[in-house]
């Protein structure tokens, strides 16, 4: 059982990821247990044990403001304690927006990272995608680098295989 935390830009298909992996098996709907620092979108309980889906907000890319610079911070103290973090990005739209972002997560928390390529299938040759990722790769810590489509449902078992990787065994937190 654990916590994964979603992050990125707006529009980049967080929400129609978690569908995608929650499907029928969002359990909690109306009444969403919080915890102090997140907001869980879900729960999904497999044989591998609980994957606990929450959001992180105020992740913002901007550092200019003070505010935002101490909502970076919390924001930044709340991904620290998720197990798995998952960065979302558009696949072949890589933004300064997105790599300030990503910067801050490693900067501030030792979590692991998944970069989660999205929307895949816009690409006419998955080997587009090739170029960016060998780009991007050494130069930040990522325990995978998953292409995906959301909306499709291409390739999101691999990810979810990745996840489940990363989970520490334990006993359910919610029943
Ligand atoms: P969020 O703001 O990050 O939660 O993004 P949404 O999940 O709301 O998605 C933003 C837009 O991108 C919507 O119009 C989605 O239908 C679209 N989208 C999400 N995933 C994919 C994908 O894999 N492929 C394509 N082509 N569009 C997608």
């Amino acid at each position: 059982s654990g916590y994964i935390a979603i992050i990125g830009r707006p529009n980049v298909g967080k929400s129609t990821l978690i569908n995608r992996i929650l499907g029928q098996k969002l359990c909690i709907t109306s009444r969403r247990p919080q915890t102090t620092r997140h907001r869980i979108l879900g729960i999904k309980t497999t044989d591998k044990g609980q994957f606990i889906y929450v959001d992180t907000p105020g992740m913002h890319s901007d550092g200019k403001k003070a505010m935002n610079r101490y909502m970076n911070r919390a924001a930044a103290a709340s991904i620290d304690d998720v197990d798995v973090v998952l960065f979302v990005v558009e696949g072949l739209k890589w933004t300064e927006d997105d790599q300030r972002v990503l910067k801050r997560i490693q900067q501030d928390a030792r979590s692991p990272v998944i970069l989660v390529l999205n929307k895949a299938d816009k690409l006419s040759d998955k080997s587009d995608l090739l170029p960016q990722i060998q780009e991007l790769a050494p130069q930040y810590d990522f325990a995978a680098v998953v292409p995906i489509s959301a909306r499709k449902g291409m390739n999101t078992d691999v990810l979810e295989q990745e996840i489940a990787k990363l989970m520490p065994e334990g006993e359910m937190i919610f029943d």
